[in-house]
């Protein structure tokens, strides 16, 4: 049991340290694109044994494959605006984790999101909406303060999602759009752990380590987060 544990956690790091390696020679501008060729296309009919699962946003300027210069075979990615985590994303990790036996699971943010600019803005509209109906300043005060509940009703699962991130960064006296970015980030590893047993389950036996990152736009570099 202790060899498998740490064996999983040998393979977690040295997966992690090749692909920020691939991100270092992408930012660089000295990608390698491995694994892209027709020998490894045949190779890998018979099935795929992929080393991490990353799970980020769609934005067309963040694919994972090419920020940490990986190829085919690599990376088992889940995809959406704001890597907003529905049923769907989660049963694609699990299926990841428990058939596909990665060893690593990323959740990767970005620098620009659309997805936090917009919540971003719906927030102060918000805001602003309470503001120009509240009686009185501490009535209006009071109503911000509930705004949490506003935002955990709204139809959007983007805003339900990247909207609270904004909000619990900005009750936290963050200010800027980083920041907001990394808290979003924190909070999508602590919701798919939360919902998610399998998750859990792979965490408890050591079978699974998590990392959170975030990519910098014009750098082209991945930011390693710390929580
Ligand atoms: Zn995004």
């Amino acid at each position: 049991m202790a060899l498998t544990d740490s064996l999983a956690e040998t393979t977690a790091n040295a997966t992690w340290s090749r692909m920020l390696q691939g991100n270092s020679r992408f930012a660089e501008g000295k990608a390698e694109h491995p694994w892209q060729d027709k020998e490894t296309r045949h190779m890998l009919v018979d099935g795929q044994k992929p080393d991490a699962a990353v799970l980020s946003c769609s934005d067309s300027r963040v694919p994972p494959e090419i920020i940490f210069d990986q190829g085919l075979g690599d990376l088992f990615t889940v995809r959406t605006a704001g890597q907003t985590i529905d049923d769907a994303v989660i049963a694609s990790l699990e299926y990841a984790i428990t058939k596909l036996h990665v060893s690593l699971l990323c959740v990767l943010g970005h620098a620009r999101c659309g997805a936090l600019e917009t919540a971003d803005r719906q927030l102060d509209e918000m805001m602003r909406a309470i503001t120009n109906d509240a009686d009185d300043s501490l009535a209006a005060a009071d109503a911000i303060e509930d705004l949490d509940e506003q935002i955990a009703a709204s139809d959007s699962i983007v805003m339900r999602q990247a909207g609270m991130s904004v909000w619990q960064a900005r009750e936290a006296e963050l200010e800027c759009a980083e920041d907001f970015e990394r808290v979003h980030v924190a909070r999508t590893i602590e919701t798919l752990v939360e919902r998610s047993e399998v998750i859990q389950q792979a965490l408890a036996d050591e079978r699974l380590m998590m990392v959170g990152a975030r990519y910098e736009l014009e750098s082209g570099r991945v930011e390693v987060l710390s929580f």
